[in-house]
């Protein structure tokens, strides 16, 4: 019989939970679509293809290292969380939370949502497993999966992928400059060098609310001008404002007094500190005084990874000193920042030293059965082979071999069995050798040193 599963998709408008679908998800009964027709991707998700995760391994790779380097300790957070963790710490007012969440209930009726970053997540764990107990200072890393239903276009998906650093416990500007010190490391280690820091504090809590005010009568004389989301935030979140990119609005924004002008001597003494910190480490930046970013928890000090002359950033971040006690816990100052992987890996250039790859056929059963083992039992790192059970002749495995312009391949028939060795051949100029079993591993430490 066939089942049927009644959903909710929920969306949010000014923080009232809406039902914008309710509908029936065919269950069983599945099997009356047309089985034929292929099924593609969902708009702004996307496949990384064997090409690309090389180069998403590297990235990877290096930007671990360097974080790690500094001292900071992985931790994996889940990709679902309660919604309301997400409306405390990103913000109601935010684009985020208002328009990009994808929001679901479960079937115990909890309301749930699919992370659309995950400081909120690491505040939580280090909440829940009170890891503010065991260190004065918890550096704290992760990577993953984030959803925001955002318009796609190139560089925007809506399963986009971050690598983030998080510091709980540190109130000192250095802690800000070693998240950009680190950020510049593994740009450096991959070898893009055409970047920048953009710069700027969004003031203490009492900064924070001088400049929100000022900024509320100033731009309260143009309300009709801005556009209707800014007409919003002018009302709920005024900073926000800063961040508009519709054209109308940005024309505002350039005329808006900059914060700079009213920081305390804190918030300055702080932002010349981690200044200061960056020009000796021959850091580029510069201080933008529009720069908010998107989400509310930002105190201080917040910025910007940017490629010269591109508008999106490569990864955001800053210093958020109330997050933790507003999630329930003690006071702790904390910072972080978030790399956007998907476009730090359009940055980085494919390796040009490939490894070594050696394709193996085998001609003849006992060939195979006994060349499969020998195989497996000789694997050393640095060296791929792979094998290719399928039943050829010599003639079609070569045929084979070039197509998928192989450089090296083994042969093993029942001849070269009775000989115990390998017939070896070079791809590349065509000259071929036997190799004794027993001279294997030697041959292929051999190749990994050429
Ligand atoms: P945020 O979490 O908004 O501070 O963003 C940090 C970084 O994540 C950005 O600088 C981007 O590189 C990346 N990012 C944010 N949203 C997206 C998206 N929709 N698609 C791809 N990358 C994104």
């Amino acid at each position: 019989m066939a089942s049927f599963l009644k959903t909710y998709v929920l969306f949010f408008d000014r923080c009232q939970v809406k039902y914008i679908y309710t509908g029936r998800i065919k269950g069983d009964d599945s099997q009356e679509e047309n089985m034929a027709e292929t099924i593609n991707s969902v708009r702004g998700m996307r496949d990384i293809l064997p090409r690309e995760t090389k180069i998403w391994q590297i990235v990877e790779r290096e930007a671990f290292n360097v974080i790690e380097e500094f001292g900071f300790e992985e931790i994996r957070v889940p990709v679902v969380e309660e919604l309301r963790l997400f409306q405390r710490s990103v913000g109601s007012f935010t684009d985020i939370v208002q328009k990009e969440m994808y929001v679901f209930k479960d079937k115990g009726d909890r309301l749930l949502a699919l992370r659309p970053e995950a400081t909120a997540s690491v505040v939580r764990a280090y909440l829940q497993h009170q890891l503010h107990a065991k260190k004065r200072v918890t550096r704290l890393y992760y990577s993953g999966p984030m959803f925001r239903y955002d318009r796609p276009q190139k560089g925007r998906y809506r399963q986009f992928y971050q690598i983030g650093a998080e510091i709980f416990g540190g109130e000192s500007p250095y802690f800000d400059a070693e998240l950009i010190v680190i950020l510049s490391r593994i740009l450096n280690r991959l070898k893009v060098s055409h970047y920048s820091f953009e710069i700027n504090s969004v003031g203490c809590d009492r900064c924070k609310i001088e400049y929100s005010n000022i900024l509320q009568k100033f731009l309260i004389l143009r309300a009709n001008e801005l556009c209707q989301d800014c007409q919003t935030r002018l009302r709920h979140n005024v900073l926000r404002v800063l961040d508009c990119k519709v054209v109308s609005c940005r024309d505002i924004i350039k005329d808006v007094p900059s914060i700079q002008q009213i920081l305390c001597d804190g918030c300055k003494k702080h932002q010349q500190t981690i200044y200061n910190c960056l020009m000796n480490h021959n850091i580029q930046f510069i201080e933008n005084s529009h720069l908010v970013r998107g989400l509310d928890y930002y105190t201080m000090t917040v910025f910007e990874l940017k490629i010269n002359g591109e508008e999106t950033a490569v990864a955001g971040g800053g210093r958020y000193n109330n997050l933790v006690k507003d999630l329930g816990g003690p006071h702790t100052p904390a910072a972080g920042f978030a790399i956007g992987m998907d476009r730090l890996c359009d940055l980085v250039a494919p390796e040009t030293k490939e490894g070594i790859e050696i394709l193996v056929f085998f001609l003849g059963d006992k060939a195979l059965q006994q060349g499969t083992i020998l195989i497996n039992n000789s694997r050393i790192e640095g060296i791929k082979l792979i094998l290719d059970y399928n039943e050829r002749s010599l003639k079609n495995h070569l045929k084979v071999a070039d197509r998928e312009e192989a450089k090296h391949v083994l042969i093993l028939g029942d001849d070269e069995l009775v000989e115990n060795c390998f017939l070896y051949r070079n791809m590349k100029d065509g000259s071929q050798k036997h190799i004794k079993f027993d001279q294997f591993s030697n041959f292929l430490k051999g190749l990994k040193n050429v």
